[in-house]
């Protein structure tokens, strides 16, 4: 198990007295000169020169020094040629130690006006008024409005306001860190025996996060600590273990315990939530709202391929990795390689003796050079000693994949390309990728397979490094793109009367995201089963609450997965500040149930619909798992990540049908 050093670094940080969010003010250091000048080496140059204004107050220095050129995702140096970064850095050598020299004084804050212009440096491009405050805010300025929310209830109303969580995944434990510092008593139940819900869940080998560690964690949290800029997943368990540990809300969770249903009572206007443990006893608590953390990945699918119960050896899914089967010597198949397959098979073809990879459909990946690339010092010395730096570091790999990529994804209705494309934007990145596949391909019979025949961006991209391509290539592999007609006792039979002998059979093969409440009943008004009501359609206002279920709130539910941008983390941070406003809602104006009105709910979900139609994900060339039977994506987010923040800031009251007690 990793150790994120976080425990460390809370104590090197008790002396700041800013534990909880080391990285905005800076903190006092006397690290002597050598140790800096080797720290910038490893530092990216564009967060280096906005940590450089906030030491010194000198927005010159933008004028004065060589900027980024461009603000591509994956790319923390800005376009910038060594030349340049090389003149940043022995400025910087000389601004950091003036700073040290002067006792590390209280950082320069800019005001809107400085903050555009920094903005602008860094991005190497316009940004508009609109997205300032949003910046402000993840920068964590002093004078910015964050996800905290100001709360006006009473302590005595809110601790009579008990509230059950279902899961403790990122967004559960997220839900526990809010709660407990609002006092509000809650108990997290999670069916694992441990943190982490997706994460936890899915143990496969290779499996790591494709969204920059930075940015894939809680902004009232860094980790300064982080191993992998895209960490594997046993760190991220770790960093989840430790946010749950470090504020307070272990205590409150069941671990081993499902919720096997949760049903409204109308006269009490409370839920009443019946657990199993993993003894099969049974208990239920009664809470006023219910908050569901379950996410859209906990139900696996195996897909009911002739022969699949046939086959004689270890078969299982990714996400119940069997770790007592030993790959050594054995030949696997992989069916599957979406996210997961893609990150699997490199990770275990050192160790089978051979491994066949049964690829529907080849995948758009995106090139991200340092994807396995580990932290380096500098970058982790910077992100602990300087003020601001870890802040701009995360926006610098946010900006251009938050809303960056929003033109990339719209359809053209003029746009004739034979289903490869959907826009001439979309077209431009298609080349892109092709050119980088081409780049690592030789074989044209393999080159064949691997170009997908549908829209770059049209389902989840994927992040390497070239690992993916290299893999294929190589003697033990073998990636077959004909369909399989059947599983058999000791192998995989395709459509072309093909069979391959295999060992083991792994299931790379996904989840029903559109079913994302798996087993789990929760009832509402008159009775009325989510499951039931959702079918394969799950809707939500702002993704958050649903009609006739008062007082209940998803978190990552139905409508909020932004597909090709943005960090989950992110997102589950703007629902919780919301849900957090209603909850304060509740106690403050002695509400006994809340829900949103049909007619709001009716023309969000309509308004979702008609935005989703615009955009490749639900396009005719593109056939994914979003995809419902009638091929609507109902649990994808179609618009920016900015509306969705300003959106989620503070529950309007007339948006809701309220009950007073
Ligand atoms: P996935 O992307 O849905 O991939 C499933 C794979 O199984 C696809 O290749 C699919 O082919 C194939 N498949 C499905 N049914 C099949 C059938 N009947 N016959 C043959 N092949 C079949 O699932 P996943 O890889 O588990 O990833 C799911 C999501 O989890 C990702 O999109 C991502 O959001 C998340 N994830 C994230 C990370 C990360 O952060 N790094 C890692 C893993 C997963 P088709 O493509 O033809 O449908």
């Amino acid at each position: 198990m990793y150790d994120t050093g976080m425990a460390e670094i809370a104590a090197d940080y008790a002396t700041t007295g800013t534990s909880r969010n080391p990285t905005s003010a800076g903190v006092v250091f006397d690290d002597p000169d050598d140790v800096i000048w080797e720290a910038l080496a490893g530092m990216s140059v564009p967060a280096l020169m906005m940590t450089m204004v906030h030491m010194t107050g000198d927005l010159d220095l933008l004028q004065e020094l060589p900027v980024p050129s461009q603000t591509i995702p994956n790319d923390l140096q800005g376009g910038m040629s060594e030349t340049d970064k090389e003149k940043v850095r022995l400025r910087a050598f000389d601004v950091i130690r003036g700073y040290r020299d002067r006792g590390c004084p209280a950082p320069f804050e800019p005001d809107m006006a400085q903050l555009k212009t920094m903005a602008e440096t860094v991005t190497a491009g316009p940004v508009s008024d609109e997205y300032l405050d949003y910046i402000a805010a993840d920068l964590q300025l002093s004078n910015a409005t964050g996800f905290e929310v100001d709360l006006r209830s009473r302590a005595e109303d809110r601790a009579a306001l008990p509230v059950v969580v279902i899961g403790c995944g990122q967004s559960g434990v997220l839900a526990g860190v809010r709660l407990t510092d609002a006092g509000i008593p809650f108990t997290i139940v999670e069916r694992q025996p441990d943190v982490g819900g997706s994460w936890q869940m899915n143990r496969y080998p290779g499996a790591r996060v494709d969204i920059n560690t930075h940015y894939y964690s809680y902004s009232f949290q860094p980790n300064l600590a982080w191993k992998h800029d895209y960490s594997e997943q046993p760190e991220i368990v770790s960093y989840l273990r430790e946010v749950l540990d470090t504020n307070g809300v272990t205590p409150h969770v069941r671990f081993s315990t499902e919720v096997v249903s949760a049903r409204w009572d109308e006269d009490s206007a409370t839920w009443s939530v019946e657990l199993r443990d993993q003894h099969g006893i049974r208990e239920t608590l009664t809470a006023r709202a219910l908050i569901s953390a379950v996410g859209q990945f906990s139900r696996p699918i195996i897909p009911n391929i002739q022969g699949r119960d046939a086959f004689g050896g270890p078969a299982f899914h990714t996400s119940a990795w069997n770790d007592d089967v030993d790959l050594r010597g054995k030949r696997v198949a992989v069916i599957g390689a979406g996210a997961t397959g893609f990150q699997l098979v490199p990770a275990i073809v050192d160790v089978a003796a051979s491994v066949v990879v049964y690829q529907r459909s080849a995948q758009w990946i995106f090139p991200n050079p340092g994807y396995h690339d580990e932290v380096t010092d500098g970058d982790r010395w910077a992100r602990k000693k300087l003020p601001f730096y870890g802040r701009w570091l995360r926006f610098v790999y946010w900006w251009p994949i938050n809303d960056g990529a929003a033109d990339s994804v719209v359809v053209d209705p003029n746009w004739q390309d034979g289903g490869r494309s959907i826009s001439e934007i979309n077209a431009y990145v298609r080349d892109l990728f092709q050119q980088w596949i081409a780049e690592q391909i030789h074989d044209p019979e393999l080159m064949d397979k691997v170009i997908p025949d549908y829209p770059p961006m049209g389902k989840r991209m994927l992040q390497d490094n070239g690992t993916w391509l290299a893999t294929l290539q190589r003697d033990n592999v073998e990636l077959v793109r004909t369909n399989i007609d059947r599983l058999t006792a000791d192998g995989v039979t395709t459509v072309d009367g093909v069979h391959r002998q295999a060992d083991i059979v792994v299931w790379a093969t996904g989840f029903d995201v559109n079913r994302q409440l798996d087993n789990l009943h929760i009832i509402g008004r008159g009775d009325q089963d989510l499951n039931a009501v959702w079918g394969e359609e799950p809707r939500a206002y702002l993704g958050i609450t649903v009609p006739d279920f008062p007082n209940l709130f998803c978190m990552y539910g139905p409508g909020t997965n932004a597909v090709n941008g943005a960090s989950i983390v992110y997102l589950s941070e703007c629902q919780m500040c919301y849900i957090m406003g209603c909850l304060d809602m509740i106690a403050a104006d002695g509400i006994a149930a809340m829900e949103p009105r049909r007619d709001v709910h009716n023309r969000y979900t309509q308004r979702h619909t008609d935005a989703l139609n615009n955009l490749v994900y639900a396009h005719p060339s593109v056939n994914s798992y979003y995809q419902n039977s009638k091929g609507e994506t109902p649990t994808l987010f179609p618009w920016r990540i900015i509306d969705y923040w300003a959106w989620t800031r503070k529950p309007n009251t007339d948006d809701f049908a309220l009950t007073n007690k």
